[in-house]
């Protein structure tokens, strides 16, 4: 192996191991098979040659991109990790992160201190 081929694998896997890192931490906050996306990219480090290796890299990043969950991410009022906003429980720590009004029985968000569909105040508390 010659010198440039050295420097070639490095930043392959340089580059795998930070889009490895990005699926786990986005698709574990998303709650979405984050198994799966984390070692999905391990695929690109045996592609033919170095531009296979990109071109499998950036086509499992745009297929992540394409079918992950959409939505922002909120902090867990619990653990304060980033989780995917429609979630009613926080995937690291486990606990509920919406409310439930008493009144019309919809999902509230953690902050809200009235439901904001029928206005009641009265909310569950854990
Ligand atoms: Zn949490
Ligand atoms: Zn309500």
């Amino acid at each position: 192996m010659n010198e440039t081929a050295v420097v070639l694998l490095i930043i392959k896997l340089m580059l795998t191991g930070g889009i490895m890192f990005f699926l786990y931490q986005d698709a574990r906050a998303r709650d979405y098979a984050w198994f799966m996306w984390t070692f999905i990219p391990v695929i690109a480090v045996f592609a033919a040659g170095f531009a296979g290796s990109i071109i499998t890299l950036a086509l499992i990043f745009l297929l992540y991109l394409l079918t992950r969950p959409k939505g922002g991410l909120v902090k867990c009022p619990h653990c304060g990790k980033k989780i995917h906003n429609v979630l009613a429980f926080c995937p690291y720590c486990h606990q509920s992160v919406k409310r439930e009004c008493l009144r019309c029985h919809d999902t509230v968000d953690w902050e809200a201190e009235r439901c904001p569909h029928c206005g009641s105040a009265n909310l569950t508390k854990f």
